[in-house]
């Protein structure tokens, strides 16, 4: 591995990256990344206002040209979260479309518009060489607390993406259907980065619609990479749209990451249109870790083996390693590979803490089928519920209020109980607000499909959950 776009230089006519009315080829791709990259000479650190544009994926190439570090922003986030990253990272420059107006925290910063006419048609600098020199500082979600700044070095996402090629068959021919944000690891090296490396296109849709999903789909879009909340829309379109179910069934590969897939999305997707969405797991600080292969079993609920180069074991909570494959034991994965970044930013003791000795604490729990395949349980802060002696996983009870049909959303926690040491809550979204499953028929049902210890001990009715911008559940509001 030496570079990250082999594409970049050949295919001059090729189409790269649309988002909306507005496209590049590989050839305006390569002269607007390289005129910037000539820019960027002498910066130290570059942040980017990581809109869903092309000017972004310009960015974030030239920047990756120059071997400058590139930290994507989400243009979304609130001020104290962005003072916080900004802060952080401390950018030299931030780069950003002609139009966009940039708020507080950025306004100390040096601004550079990033302009899609390059100059330099033709010429291509030499990508930087250099494995481990950082390439992007991507801030994890925040899902658990603040954000942390994980370093990626060039060979971590060169590594990940070729492994995700090998599992998905993944090639210049695909093209895949976007409508994620760019300023995480799922939309920015997933969904940009991945197919500039193989040499095929992306359509962003700007915003997630199922209508542009099945216009995308049914004109020449080959893959579909998703969030959970995205095929739960899909799921509850399917039903009246014949042209959607119609997209999805000719679709080569439907990706679901970032969050678990409810099973019942899953099987109703598959009912509908006879195909199964393949899922992924993986993190900012270690790129993608497992997925279902498309020459693997797709089942609901597996996050599918190891990928190419990666070594991933379970480790009880006393730190010895789980042999078994018995689709039973719970433990925490643990992992290893060319695809781990090198470490948070400006945060040794997190760091330090997040390793045990070369293997890297995912802080997720998971069981492994007999087949290797990993299901996974939840967060080992949020979703492991110690409850009257048994170790009970928020995952598994909240599939089963989902498949109750008078449940629309729904999120289990813990609660401390003077008897059971934690006690099972359930946080509903009722499909229909009037007229609420009531407890004892919720504490019913999930008794009959799970167990009688997983029962909620407590329902509350809440109209949304709260969610952050990949429509990840934010257990810590919930707790309050
Ligand atoms: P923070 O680390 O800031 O609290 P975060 O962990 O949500 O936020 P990310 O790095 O974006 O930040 O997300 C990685 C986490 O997302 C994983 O540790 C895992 O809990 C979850 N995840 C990703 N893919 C899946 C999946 N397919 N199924 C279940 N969980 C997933
Ligand atoms: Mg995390």
């Amino acid at each position: 591995m030496s570079f990250l776009f082999p594409a970049l230089a050949a295919g001059e006519d090729r189409p790269a990256l649309r988002f909306g009315a507005r496209s590049l080829t590989y050839g305006e791709l390569r002269s607007s990344a390289a005129s910037l990259a000539a820019r960027l000479e002498g910066a130290r650190r570059v942040a980017v206002w990581a809109t869903p544009t092309p000017e972004t994926a310009v960015a974030v190439v030239a920047a990756l040209l120059a071997g400058v570090p590139a930290v994507p922003l989400n243009p979304r986030t609130g001020e104290r979260e962005l003072t916080h990253i900004v802060t952080d990272s401390a950018p030299t420059l931030v780069l950003a479309a002609p139009g966009d107006v940039l708020p507080g925290p950025l306004k100390a910063v040096t601004r550079l518009d990033v302009t899609l006419q390059g100059e330099l048609a033709g010429s291509l600098p030499p990508e930087p060489q250099d494995p481990e020199a950082a390439a992007l500082i991507v801030y994890t979600s925040g899902t658990t607390g603040p954000p942390k700044g994980a370093v990626l070095p060039r060979r971590a996402i060169a590594a990940s993406l070729d492994a995700l090629a090998d599992a998905w068959v993944w090639t210049s021919d695909d093209v895949l259907v976007h409508a994620l944000p760019l300023f995480h690891v799922h939309g920015l090296i997933l969904g940009v980065l991945g197919p500039l490396r193989r040499g095929g296109s992306v359509r962003h849709l700007g915003a997630f619609t199922t209508g542009g999903v099945a216009r995308e789909l049914a004109s020449g879009g080959t893959m579909l990479f998703g969030v959970p909340t995205m095929y739960h829309r899909i799921a509850e379109a399917l039903s009246a749209d014949g042209d959607l179910a119609k997209a999805l069934a000719g679709a080569r590969l439907l990706v679901s990451g970032s969050a678990a897939l409810p099973v019942h999305d899953h099987e109703r997707i598959a009912a509908a249109t006879g195909r199964r969405v393949i899922e992924r797991y993986g993190m900012t600080e270690t790129l993608m870790l497992s997925s279902v292969r498309v020459d693997g079993e797709q089942r609901a609920g597996s996050v599918g083996v190891p990928l190419r180069g990666v070594e991933l074991r379970l480790v009880e909570e006393d730190g010895s390693e789980i042999a078994a494959y018995d689709g039973e034991t719970v433990g925490e994965i643990q992992v290893r590979g060319p695809n781990l970044f090198t470490g948070y930013l400006n945060r040794p003791d997190a760091t330090a803490a997040a390793f045990d000795g070369t293997w890297f604490r995912t802080g997720d729990m998971a069981v492994r089928d007999a087949d290797g395949s990993v299901r996974i349980v939840g967060r080992k802060a949020t979703d492991l519920i110690k409850s009257g002696g048994y170790k009970i996983g928020a995952g598994e009870i909240e599939n089963a209020l989902l498949d109750h049909p008078g449940v629309r959303e729904a999120a289990v926690t813990g609660e401390p109980d003077p008897d059971l040491g934690e006690r099972i809550v359930a946080w509903i979204v009722p499909a229909d607000p009037q007229a609420p499953p009531s407890a004892d028929e919720l504490a019913g049902h999930v008794a009959a499909q799970l167990a009688p210890h997983k029962r909620p001990r407590g329902v509350r009715y809440l109209d949304a959950l709260p969610r952050n911008d990949m429509g990840k559940i934010m257990k810590r509001a919930l707790r309050g």
